[in-house]
């Protein structure tokens, strides 16, 4: 009898963790990089969007744009998901997982070299410098002074956490598959997809793009190594190419990329995107202000052929939100609608194909954004595409 209880209760406990698809930790978010960092960005924030508004009143607002570039960083993008998320009655306390640690040092020796995981986590200068504050640790004033303490709370935890989730996604989404049911999981930070090996002597960091860690590399190679499965193909719709997922998984033929991204976004970022689209086997630049109806068309098209060729067991959906209109850094034209559209499509096409499907947020550079993830999520809640 006791036996029995027990049985029923491990499967209880199983069955809620495996229920348990959206994947977020409060530490994702960056609001303890100090009160200083959010009234920098938010006073120029209120200077850009007057810019910008006088700029529409004379219909020149795209050139604005192109000339005065200003991205907005919602610090508490997770969050904000995640709030109003619980807006929603057919999304239930249980069915968020919160990711018990940051990755390990262990786990991030599978891609990245050991000396660039040493500096990582040792010299607050590079952490900095790859969030795009490279100034801060040289401050002589607590508590930016080189202390990496301070750095590491501030800006390395959120990273090595929602690597961490991206990773459990795989679980989530793996097993469920494993179970005959459609294995989804969403993690609301994550979609680091600039980060490379690292550790190169004279490596740029600040060309990394917010991105210290390569989760979903990592959790390209969970999946493969932990999981009976043939091929995972990474989605990447963020509007930036996703050249350190090319240098890191390219050569691998059990994954297969399909980018569709901007090769005219501010800055021309990423810089080495000639030789990193070598590496996509499925690569479709656009270019800028490419609007909704001709992007859903081209993905539609491409993607489902791509899944054809590849037939995934995993498909690592990169669902950045930065194609979205008025995006300064991404400069594309799809609209929020667009977005929601564009998601659907892609869980739609998983469910259809039996694959898995392992969702993280990446890029976007609005105040709108996190509202507009979580619109397309309620949408794929709704319409019980996930559920
Ligand atoms: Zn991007």
């Amino acid at each position: 009898m006791l036996k029995k209880l027990l049985f029923l209760i491990i499967i209880l406990i199983g069955k809620t963790e495996l229920n348990a698809q959206f994947v977020y930790h409060k530490d994702y978010n960056f609001n303890k990089v100090g009160s200083l960092i959010p009234t920098i960005l938010q006073a120029s924030d209120y200077g850009f969007n007057t810019g910008r508004w006088l700029a529409s009143c004379i219909n020149m607002e795209k050139l604005f744009i192109t000339i005065a570039p200003r991205a907005y960083v919602d610090l508490c993008r997770p969050q904000n998901i995640k709030n109003m998320l619980k807006e929603n009655p057919n999304i239930t306390k249980s069915m968020f997982h919160k990711p018990a640690s940051e990755v390990s040092q262990e786990e991030l020796q599978k891609i990245h070299s050991q000396k660039y995981i040493d500096e990582l986590f040792t010299d607050p200068r590079i952490i900095a410098n790859i969030c795009e504050m490279g100034f801060l640790p040289t401050l002589s004033f607590p508590p930016f002074s080189y202390n990496m303490d301070f750095f590491r709370k501030a800006a390395l935890r959120p990273i090595l956490l929602a690597t961490q989730g991206t990773l459990d996604a795989v679980d989530i989404a793996l097993n469920n598959r494993n179970m005959g049911k459609f294995g989804w999981a969403i993690n609301l930070g994550g979609g680091f997809h600039h980060a490379k090996v690292g550790g190169k002597e004279g490596e740029d960091y600040s060309k990394w793009g917010n991105c210290a860690v390569s989760d979903e590399g990592l959790a390209t190679l969970k999946a493969l190594s932990e999981y009976n499965i043939n091929k995972v193909l990474i989605v990447d719709l963020d509007a930036h190419q996703g050249n350190g997922n090319a240098w890191i998984l390219g050569n691998n033929e059990k994954v297969a990329i399909f980018d569709m991204y901007n090769k005219e976004a501010t800055g021309n970022y990423p810089p080495d995107q000639n030789e990193a689209a070598q590496l996509i086997k499925y690569c479709y630049p656009l270019t800028r202000y490419t609007e909704d109806e001709a992007y859903l068309r081209l993905l539609k098209e491409k993607l489902e052929n791509a899944v054809e060729q590849e037939r995934p067991d995993l498909i690592i959906y990169n669902a950045g939100t930065d194609p979205l209109e008025d995006d300064p850094e991404g400069l594309l034209n799809i609209s929020a609608q667009g977005i929601i559209e564009r998601d659907e499509y892609v869980f739609n096409l998983a469910k259809k194909i039996g694959a898995a499907i392992v969702m993280a947020p990446s890029g976007g550079y609005q105040r709108c954004t996190a509202a507009v993830i979580a619109k397309s999520l309620h949408n794929l809640v709704n319409k019980k595409i996930i559920s």
